[in-house]
């Protein structure tokens, strides 16, 4: 009888270190194809990749299939910074207050942090989490409005991704037209706004196209 249990006791203990070291096989697989993707972004705007740990709240590490949108959102918090919102998105993962991600950042002074690796799924967009990239924006004020260095990043990078991944303008989603919450809140209001937006994308593309 005593034999059998610590055989059973023996197995178990073999079986969650099997797991552990699954568990940090699959990490480091991940950083690794991660590292792999984001180096070879020739001509992506300046991007401070700050990867999110894997966990069940924000960076949940399923990969993304395929990418068929760009997710525009508006972090709803006036006047913090693209590091700010990005520890909070890390802090969920001990927090747990909710689940919630963004694959992009652009801050206050146009800075652009990257949080999860175009290849995975972040929790921004609802149920075009499995098909889009988000882009979470930082404004200075309850307006919602960004500042024009956030404003230029944005485009710089929304522009350099469609063209990377082969998407046009028209593929641009605002996450209003998945769930109808007032995100990104300025671009809802003034949907004029939201039409130059795409505009100015679209002529940033043209113009990224005649670099390469
Ligand atoms: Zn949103």
């Amino acid at each position: 009888m005593v034999i059998v249990s610590l055989c059973i006791l023996a197995l178990l203990f073999l079986g969650l270190g099997g797991r552990a070291v699954w568990i940090h096989a699959r990490e480091k697989e991940a950083r690794e194809r991660a590292h792999l993707l984001e180096t070879s972004w020739e001509g992506a705007p300046p991007l401070d990749v700050q990867l999110l740990t894997i966990n069940d709240y924000s960076r949940p590490g399923i990969p993304l299939e395929q990418i068929n949108g760009i997710a525009i959102h508006y972090t709803a918090n006036p006047g913090a910074t693209a590091q700010q919102n990005r520890d909070y998105f890390e802090n969920l993962k001990d927090s747990h207050i909710t689940q919630a991600s963004s694959h992009f950042i652009v801050g206050l002074e146009g800075e652009i942090v990257q949080c999860i690796p175009s290849s995975e799924m972040s929790y921004a967009t609802n149920e075009r989490n499995v098909d889009t990239l988000s882009i979470e924006c930082c404004h200075p004020d309850e307006t919602g409005k960004f500042t024009p260095a956030t404003y230029t990043s944005v485009v710089d990078l929304t522009a350099w991704l469609c063209g990377r991944f082969m998407l046009s303008t028209d593929d641009l989603i605002r996450h209003y037209d998945v769930t109808g919450k007032n995100c990104p809140k300025y671009f809802v209001e003034d949907p004029k706004a939201w039409e130059q937006f795409k505009e100015d994308v679209h002529t940033k593309m043209e113009e990224q196209k005649g670099e390469t």
